[in-house]
């Protein structure tokens, strides 16, 4: 008998019908003899419909009155399934962010949890009931309703898995699992039965298809065991976890792509102490985010040239505030481009087999794929090239890393 942690997300919650298969679907685990606390999202839509109507009656809505509006959506779920529970003869009781005191700090609307009391959902375990909870809200100190950010159900139900020591934190979703990469760019992309929480966070841009990166940060800190599966398709999902020894790893664990990037370039910069901070301070004051930064050796031993890249919303501001830069400066030139993408190889097992890079390379090279900027880190060499390029460099390595077949133990 184990303790487990479901979520439901909006669509599988989406219908009157949809809600009767989830409860026949927590039952099951239940009849089974777990004990089951079950997590759920707004119907889907809902914090989209309830989000223009503030929209509509405030245009800026008061942060605090925004949270009191948005967490109607959950309470409706949590009540609806409860029903549905019972009536299948499954006792249980739904409760909101704060009835079981899921505390927050005062950040409205992207509020960040602090604590949670797990006595009370335990009270109901041992009294045999299943434990709905309301995602994505909490209250502060000061018993005001607080939200957790879009998608903030998923955090949820790590939070309470990790305070109930739960033995498994399953997040039920409209896809099947992780996969090597997405499917509609490469259709021989494989589901993966498991891959670390290292590596998932490495794949944000894949994973955030199917829950919210957070919760993964979240579910590896308190190593709560964190898995993907279907609400509609039976199987066994992709579990997230720690790095097992015993296991062999796979070389390569997906390959995961950014279509949203831009990159800046200032050229003839003086080469001397404090440029870097004098370049990017201005960028990171006004809160664009830098990923990768490439300085080069300057030729002349006076000057030299830097490019960074940044999300493509931010492209046009990054720009303004260089070029500005430049002229303080007294730097040469400034370019930029806003048609390249990021593709990048992730997998733990890269850390103690070199050359992968390299059959990266060449693997692009022989598609003749031009390779713009490099970044490496341990479990992910990350490339970028032109937006036009995206779906071949994926598919190439794809196939030269032979994803499509399943991993060896
Ligand atoms: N209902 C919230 C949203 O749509 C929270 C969630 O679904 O996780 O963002
Ligand atoms: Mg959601």
């Amino acid at each position: 008998m184990a303790l487990i942690v479901q979520k439901y997300g909006g669509t599988s919650v989406g219908t009157p019908e949809r809600i009767g298969l989830v409860a026949d679907k927590v039952a099951g685990w239940r009849k089974k003899g777990n004990d089951v606390v079950v997590v759920v999202s707004a119907m889907s839509g809902e914090t989209d419909r309830l989000l223009s109507l503030a929209d509509a009656v405030a245009g800026v809505p008061p942060p605090r009155e925004l949270d009191v509006l948005l967490a109607t959506g959950e309470q409706v779920t949590i009540a609806l399934l409860s029903m549905a529970l019972e009536m299948r003869g499954i006792p249980a009781r739904s409760y909101t962010g704060s009835q079981v005191h899921i505390r927050t700090d005062s950040a409205h609307n992207k509020a960040r949890i602090r604590e949670i009391e797990d006595k009370r959902i335990h009270a109901d375990l041992a009294d045999g009931r299943v434990v709905v909870v309301a995602g994505f809200q909490g209250a502060d100190e000061y018993g005001n309703i607080t939200t957790l950010g879009r998608g903030g159900s998923d955090t949820t139900a790590v939070a309470l898995a990790a305070a109930l020591k739960a033995d498994e934190c399953q997040i039920y979703t409209d896809v099947d699992g992780v996969y090597t990469t997405d499917p509609r760019v490469v259709p021989e992309a494989r589901r993966l039965d498991r891959i670390t929480f290292e590596e998932m966070l490495e794949m944000a841009s894949l994973g955030s298809r199917v829950l919210q990166i957070r919760s993964v940060s979240f579910a590896g800190r308190y190593n709560v065991p964190l898995r993907v599966l279907s609400t509609f398709e039976e199987g066994e999902g992709t579990l997230i976890t720690y790095e097992d020894e015993t296991m062999e790893q796979a070389l390569i664990s997906g390959i995961a792509f950014n279509r949203d990037e831009a990159k800046l370039t200032i050229m003839g910069v003086p080469d001397k102490p404090g440029v870097a901070h004098q370049l990017l301070g201005p960028i990171a004051e006004a809160n664009i985010e830098v990923d990768m930064i490439i300085q080069n050796v300057a030729p002349d031993g006076a000057t030299t040239d830097f490019t960074f890249t940044v999300h493509r919303n931010d492209y046009k501001k990054g720009l303004a505030i260089l070029e500005k830069t430049a002229r303080a400066m007294g730097a040469r030139e400034v370019s930029g481009d806003d048609k390249i993408v990021k593709i990048s190889l992730v997998g733990v097992g890269m850390r103690s087999h070199a050359g992968i890079a390299s059959t990266m390379f060449e693997a692009l090279a022989k598609e003749g794929v031009n390779i713009r900027m490099i970044s490496t880190s341990e479990i992910k060499v990350s490339v970028v090239v032109d937006e036009k390029y995206l779906e071949l460099g994926v598919r190439t390595l794809h196939d030269t890393f032979k994803l499509e077949q399943p991993e060896v133990i």
